[in-house]
């Protein structure tokens, strides 16, 4: 396998299963002692939460391309950065490289793509929601991403930043999200999907009515298949 290098900490919370999965289906694939080759290169999210707010979106870019070029130095044979938001810039990092950058919005496409759906509900951060880069990414693969009016987005947003980043996860959200994701349906989205890696630790199938499409572990299926488990 070629070893994975992994763009994470934003926020390690979601960083730590994507790992923590990675590891298990490796395990479960290959058995043994097996586990993913993996180089993390975990950021401190105070300084990218920072350059965020600001709309330091150029000085971001240049920070992630850095450490892309860094982990491909250090031996990876791919890269994947364990955030949707900062996908924003996903176009530095790649043109920074010479091995591949998986898109996570691609790996979460391919899977609604193989569920035969077309229009789906898109939660994630403000950024991810209301900017293009996301929305224009899917739609290039033929889909169409509903979503939340602003204040249901609005809510979601802070949910993500003051609670799921920091490790909380309360019924309250829950029951928050799973109003929006009912109105997101109710407005003809065929599935959702998280399109923030923290969600997941908040929203399973269990919480909606239609397919959810979590993007952290389809993220880390796509690698691992790229990687060549
Ligand atoms: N991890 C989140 C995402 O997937 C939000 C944190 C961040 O802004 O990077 O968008």
């Amino acid at each position: 396998m070629k070893t994975i290098g992994v763009l994470g900490g934003m926020s390690w919370e979601s960083s730590l299963d994507w790992y923590r999965m990675a590891n298990e289906q490796v395990r479960q694939e290959l058995g043994g002692f097996h586990s993913a080759p993996i180089l993390l290169d975990s950021l401190d999210f105070a300084e990218i939460e920072a350059m965020q707010a600001s709309g330091e979106w150029d000085a971001a870019g240049d920070l992630l391309a850095s450490h892309a070029r860094g982990l491909e130095a250090a031996g990876a044979g791919l890269v994947v950065l364990c955030t949707n938001t900062m996908h924003l810039v996903a176009d530095r990092i790649t043109e920074a490289i010479s091995v591949p950058f998986l898109h996570i919005a691609d790996s979460t496409a391919e899977a609604i793509t193989a569920a035969r759906l077309r229009t789906v509900g898109l939660l994630g951060t403000a950024f991810t929601m209301e900017q293009e880069f996301y929305r224009d990414r899917l739609a290039s693969h033929g889909i169409t991403a509903l979503i939340p009016d602003a204040e249901n987005r609005a809510a979601v947003h802070r949910i993500i930043y003051e609670e799921l980043v920091q490790g909380v996860v309360t019924e309250e959200s829950r029951r928050t999200y799973g109003d929006v994701i009912e109105r997101l349906v109710d407005a003809g989205a065929e599935g959702i999907i998280l399109g923030c890696t923290e969600i997941e630790l908040l929203i399973t199938q269990r919480d909606a009515d239609v397919p959810v499409f979590p993007t952290t572990a389809l993220h880390v299926a796509a690698a691992l298949k790229a990687a060549g488990l």
